[in-house]
């Protein structure tokens, strides 16, 4: 299989330029599955065009009929997830299983954009002064752009596109080069669900294709999710051209274990958040802050654990599950196979070392198994760097003021969880910590759809966090409307007033 993946404008495939394509691989076999079309200025020009061109009159398309498509989507979504989640596992590399929780967490914010009605309702106060009435309310953008990392295909672009669809907006989404074919499944599955054509569309292509949309006029706003030096890029070039920009960034999360902790229950966690998705999680533990003497045996439990997990192909042929995929590119298997090196030329203890490890019935592919690194000192790269890897490092704190002190002079803020059986501590943390996501006892705390997803310093460029409530006020602008109607059987004198109202 080598398919051809081209741009999606106007409700049907659009080949453009052709003049460009990137490489799309199978990444447990090294295998090219396909080519992807990288736009052009021109073919990002038609594509925005086809956005721009249904914009009034979806943003003028009622409620009723607007929620109807959201509704329908989410039936065909759910009917036919595995679909999806096959396309993930091709591409990403992520187990079935994963890929189909991603496909369950981004169909949530579908399910909220179900409820847009409710969420766009104004508010409406009589007689504010005589015979003055004032209402709100909440007209969409027009064309936006989402823009979209290659570690979650589906649910990131889902975190804003339900939204943006049922709030009257109309989408640019520019998915990521490495996995590109799930942007074109949903954008088919929209069309089949009875939007009309144009507005939903998708944008092909690397630097060029971001460029294009961060420079449109056409363009009104730009949800951006990837690394923090692009998120800081495009929040800069976005900004300057006026439009409303939320850029989420890298993370560095920090499980912090306190001595009163289960540590069987912190020994699971701190695996599934470590190594789950191969580490290519931007909510997933990359270091894990044992407080006081708790530091031997949890390390010790954590080992044993990885040593029960089977790194394999995520849809193996005989259909039995491994545990953990490959990682999504050679280039960056070979990254993270070096911060391993660097971890252990720069004095950390490897404890496991993922790049011994045999994966399951594959031979070609992109492999680093379960690493966990012990005594990692805080001037390592293993722990300054993103790794974005089944890397988990073990830095040693005596207390619980230390591992506060960590997470607070991160860069990062993105997420961040606290294991204990103390409700006074766990509080304490909420309070004290600068990051956007907490956990209690939850090491991945993703929130639900209704909440807002978001992180703090250098993980959001911008104010405004992903769904929930934050991400109606995004996709939307505000109006308040002031209006006086005379009342033809007690019509006032009138006259002339040049003063301000004096608020009778
Ligand atoms: P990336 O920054 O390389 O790419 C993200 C998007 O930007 C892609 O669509 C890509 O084509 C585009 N891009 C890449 N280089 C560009 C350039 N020079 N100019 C303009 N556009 C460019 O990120 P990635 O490797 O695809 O994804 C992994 C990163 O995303 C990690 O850092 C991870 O933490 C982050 N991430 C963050 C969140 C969050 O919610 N904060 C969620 C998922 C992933």
């Amino acid at each position: 299989m080598n398919t051809r993946i081209t741009h999606w404008a106007n409700g049907a495939d659009y080949i453009g330029a052709a003049d460009r394509w990137g490489h799309v691989t199978n990444p447990a076999t090294g295998q090219v599955t396909g080519h992807v079309a990288l736009a052009s200025q021109a073919d990002a020009d038609v594509v925005i065009n086809a956005a721009a061109a249904a914009a009034k009159s979806w943003g003028t398309t009622s409620l009723a009929r607007r929620t109807q498509i959201v509704f329908a989507f989410r039936e065909l979504l759910n009917a036919r997830k595995e679909e999806l989640a096959a396309i993930i596992t091709a591409e990403h590399g992520k187990v079935l299983s994963d890929a189909l929780g991603e496909v369950a967490r981004g169909q949530e914010v579908v399910e909220f954009a179900c409820g847009i009605s409710h969420l766009l309702k104004g508010g409406h106060s009589e007689s504010v002064s005589t015979g003055v009435d004032v209402h709100s309310k909440r007209d969409p953008l027009g064309p936006v752009a989402v823009i979209s990392p290659f570690n979650f295909p589906a649910m990131v672009p889902m975190w804003f596109f339900p939204i943006a669809i049922a709030a009257g907006n109309t989408i640019v989404l520019k998915p990521s080069e490495k996995d590109p074919s799930a942007a074109n499944w949903i954008a088919a599955l929209w069309t089949e669900a009875g939007l009309p054509d144009g507005v939903f569309n998708v944008l092909h292509g690397d630097k060029v294709a971001v460029d294009a949309l961060l420079h449109s006029d056409k363009i009104q706003a730009v949800s951006f999710v990837g690394s923090t030096p692009i998120a800081e890029y495009v929040y800069e070039q976005a900004s300057k051209t006026g439009k409303r920009v939320q850029a989420l960034g890298g993370a560095k999360n920090h499980m912090v274990v306190l001595p009163d902790a289960d540590l069987d229950l912190a020994a699971d966690a701190a695996v599934s958040a470590g190594y789950g998705s191969a580490g290519e999680r931007c909510m997933a533990i990359s270091a894990l802050v044992a407080v006081g003497p708790v530091a031997d045996d949890l390390v010790a439990r954590i080992a044993d654990r990885t040593l029960t997990l089977v790194t394999g192909d995520g849809a193996p042929a005989d259909g039995v599950e491994a545990d953990m995929g490959p990682l999504v590119t050679r280039e960056h298997r070979d990254r993270v196979a070096s911060f391993i090196a660097s971890g252990e030329e720069q004095g950390a203890k490897l404890v496991v070392d993922g790049r011994n490890v045999k994966p399951r019935g594959a031979t070609d592919g992109f492999w680093i198994g379960p690493t966990l690194f012990d005594n990692v000192g805080v001037e390592m790269d293993i722990y300054t760097e993103e790794i974005f890897g089944p890397v988990l490092s073990v830095v040693r704190v005596e207390t619980y003021a230390d591992a506060v002190e960590l997470i607070n002079a991160n860069p990062y803020g993105n997420g961040t969880a606290i294991f204990t059986n103390d409700g006074g501590a766990a509080r304490r943390f909420e309070a004290d910590v600068q990051v956007g996501m907490i956990g209690v006892n939850v090491p991945v705390p993703v929130p639900v759809a209704y909440y807002s997803f978001g992180g703090w310093k250098r993980s959001l460029f911008g104010d405004t966090h992903a769904h929930g409530v934050e991400g109606v006020h995004f996709f939307t602008r505000g109006k308040v409307v002031t209006s006086r109607w005379i009342d033809p059987a007690n019509r006032p004198a009138g006259g002339l007033e040049l003063g301000f109202p004096r608020n009778v």
